[in-house]
């Protein structure tokens, strides 16, 4: 992290991201990654920028070079985070008491996504803006016996199964129509051999929601049914529920939006749109929690915009332009890195910035 005091003013935090992914780029580009890392278990693993947050970690440090040299330009404290380990979303909470404790009191905090969008564009959006995330593993406990004498049995197949189709109904049957969530069982294991009635099943589920409610009432469904399956099985034991991979909702401040959309409506002019809510998650937001203050979070475009173009009249964006997380996910160098960078600046001007001044 990096501070920069400048006088008395308002402190402003901008956050970047600087983590990569297992994933092996396929771009073709002259810089493209070649490197490898090792996993806990001793595997290779490749690794990529899929998620464009050298971007991110770029425009943050053009945004800190160009604030150093126009200081008289602005008043104030910033704050500049590079923050690891977004993806397994731990990273933000796992910084904030250093942060807190290196830097007292901020007032407001703000971040940026690249995304599959023309790049020279950004997106601001007030409200809900990305997905709580939510990953649940759950062991039900069954009675294991010969696959001939089920009698003998309490099968946890057919219990984990019953579970899978009951949850369909959180959505479909609990959820107020129009309110988005998601429930998806992604994994589901038991047992080892045809005639062999194993004594647990383990599923593991993800879970995407738009409001703190409904991220309660969801979860809540989820452990009332599995607990009320394994009652209608005899289980012999209580489910057992492990939470992790979570990520909070991402819902923007609206006073604190409507002053950077202000911002970058002046300096962008028609490059400034409303940004579509996002069905990804992020941990950025643990950080403002942590201080206790309002925060933005926007998107700016990475796609060329002719490519672009050419997809969306062929009705074929989702088919051709690669998204993050994609081994072809390849965030064109610009304009995306020059607006990245303004957005930054101009967001942060438009809390230190002195009055009257408006280029940057
Ligand atoms: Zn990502
Ligand atoms: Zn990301």
């Amino acid at each position: 992290m990096g501070i920069m005091r400048n006088g008395i003013g308002p402190t402003v935090l901008l956050r970047a991201d600087m983590d990569a992914l297992p994933v092996e780029e396929t771009t073709g580009l002259p810089y493209a990654s070649k490197d490898f890392s090792t996993d806990q278990d001793g595997n290779s693993l490749p690794v990529m920028h899929a998620c464009g947050h050298d971007v991110h970690v770029t425009c943050l440090l053009g945004a800190g070079e160009l604030m150093a040299t126009g200081r008289e330009h602005w008043a104030g404290t910033l704050v500049l985070v590079f923050q690891p380990a977004e993806e397994t979303g731990d990273g933000a909470n796992g910084m904030v008491d250093d942060l807190k404790s290196v830097v007292g009191a901020v007032d407001v905090a703000m971040a940026q996504h690249v995304l599959p969008a023309p790049a020279g564009l950004v997106g601001t959006r007030v409200g809900p803006v990305l997905s709580a995330a939510d990953s649940m593993r759950i062991t039900v406990f069954g009675r294991g016996a010969h696959g001939s004498m089920p009698q003998a049995s309490v099968d946890p197949v057919v219990l984990a199964a019953m579970i899978v189709v009951r949850l369909q109904t959180v959505v479909s049957r609990e959820t107020r129509p129009g309110e988005p969530v998601v429930v998806t069982v992604g994994s589901i294991k038991a047992g080892t051999k045809s005639n062999v009635i194993p004594d647990h099943a383990v599923i593991e589920l993800n879970v995407r929601t738009y409001s703190e409610q409904t991220r309660i009432s969801t979860l809540a469904a989820i452990r009332r049914i599995v607990k009320a399956e394994c009652e209608a099985s005899d289980s012999p034991k209580s489910a057992e529920f492990e939470m992790f991979d979570r990520s909070p909702i991402t819902e923007n401040d609206p006073a604190v939006t409507k002053r950077v959309a202000e911002a970058f409506a002046d300096y962008f002019g028609d490059r400034s749109r409303p940004l579509p809510m996002q069905t990804a998650s992020e941990d950025f937001s643990d950080i403002p929690r942590a201080f206790g203050v309002p925060y933005t979070y926007w998107g700016i475009g990475g796609i060329d915009p002719e490519t672009y173009t050419q997809a969306e009249n062929a009705g074929r964006v989702a088919q051709d332009i690669p998204v993050n997380h994609s081994a072809n996910f390849a965030p064109v160098i610009q304009p995306t890195i020059d607006t990245g960078t303004e957005t930054l600046v101009v967001a942060a001007l438009a809390w230190l910035g002195k009055t009257t001044e408006k280029s940057v």
